[in-house]
């Protein structure tokens, strides 16, 4: 076994075909039937890696799905009003992501295709090495490692590695290990593989060691270390801010602000205002409070509803009909303030 950080095993080269063999034997025997692993199609496979960057595989199959729906070619996501782009992927956060999508389609379609090149994939905008590792190894079979959590996971422990996995020397070797460890002939489907592994077999809490493919080869399963691995020290807690949103309906319509151009997060977006954006609120009540984690924030989001007398709505707000909504940018705690509203 190749990239063995700790450990007394000497690697040798059966080591190297047994794990690779194993770990693709088991991926090809039966793994999780996702829609993106039906295509090499770098435009598919670009738009599934930057979702799953913050997403769940199965949370994420139905944006997917929507996403290529309305977008179904990197010339339609060129043309599209970025309102529209936005608007297909609220829920999913992060917008930057969409944006980045956007602006990349319209450099691919400017230069007349895709990159085919790692160094080319990851210069447009939002691709990180993770990114392009992805797309260059499973669209053009290109011999490039990822490096995701659940591979670092999996190397952590597979090779009773006990840096801490915040710690850029850490990476290195592991990303290292990744590449040398890499599949040649298919690397595209070993990198699916190890991600696999980790998402489905070699879990965070409780790794399925048993029912393993490369469990004769990992060197935590055999000094009993596995679920001390990885090792993350100096977690961030998140900081917890309070915030006030109001609704204010008049029938079927529903007042909302649009978030500035250059507003840090999801600028442009239309949100519920804040309590005290409106002066002429009257009639408050509270309606519920939920949590919503941005970055490294946890917002605790007590939602009001309200009325307003006619002409006093302040400027730059809107009346919208939610049916609108999936054609506009709405925040995710707008739709969750009005999702409380509608248990009620
Ligand atoms: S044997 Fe256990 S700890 Fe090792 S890679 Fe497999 S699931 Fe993970």
């Amino acid at each position: 076994m190749p990239g063995w950080a700790t450990g007394e095993r000497q690697a040798t080269e059966d080591d190297d075909l047994s794990y690779a063999a194993r770990l693709l034997a088991w991926f090809d025997a039966g793994h999780r039937d996702l829609p993106w692993r039906r295509t090499r199609d770098p435009y598919r496979i670009w738009v599934s890696e930057i979702m799953l960057q913050q997403t769940r595989a199965a949370a994420a199959i139905p944006y997917y799905e929507e996403f290529l729906r309305r977008f179904p070619t990197v010339e339609a996501l060129a043309g599209a009003p970025e309102a529209e782009v936005l608007a297909a992927w609220s829920g999913l956060g992060y917008y930057s992501r969409a944006r980045n999508l956007r602006a990349g389609a319209a450099l691919v379609v400017e230069r007349g295709g895709f990159p085919s090149d790692l160094e080319a994939i990851r210069a447009l905008p939002g691709i990180g090495p993770y990114t392009a590792a992805a797309v260059a190894s499973i669209a053009f079979g290109l011999p490039h490692a990822v490096l995701d959590g659940n591979v670092i996971r999996v190397i952590s422990r597979v090779s009773n590695d006990p840096g801490d996995i915040r710690a850029p020397a850490t990476r290195k070797r592991f990303q290292a290990a990744a590449d040398e460890w890499l599949h040649r002939v298919r690397p595209g489907a070993f990198n699916q593989a190890m991600m696999e592994l980790g998402a489905t077999v070699c879990l965070p809490r409780a790794p399925l060691c048993l029912v393993c493919p490369v469990n004769s080869t990992c060197e935590a399963r055999m000094a009993g270390t596995q679920n001390q691995l990885p090792v993350k020290l100096g977690k961030v807690k998140p900081e917890a801010v309070e915030s006030r949103v109001v609704i204010v309906r008049r029938g079927q319509w529903i007042f909302l602000r649009q978030r500035d151009a250059d507003a840090r997060r999801m600028a442009g977006f239309w949100e519920l205002p804040g309590l005290e954006d409106i002066p002429a609120l009257i009639d408050t009540s509270v309606v519920g409070n939920f949590q919503h984690t941005i970055v490294n924030q946890c917002y605790s989001v007590t939602v009001y509803r309200g009325a307003m007398p006619r002409g006093s709505a302040p400027a730059g707000g809107k009346w919208m009909k939610p049916e609108l909504f999936t054609d506009v940018p709405i925040t995710t705690v707008t739709r969750k303030a009005l999702e409380l509203l509608r248990k009620r």
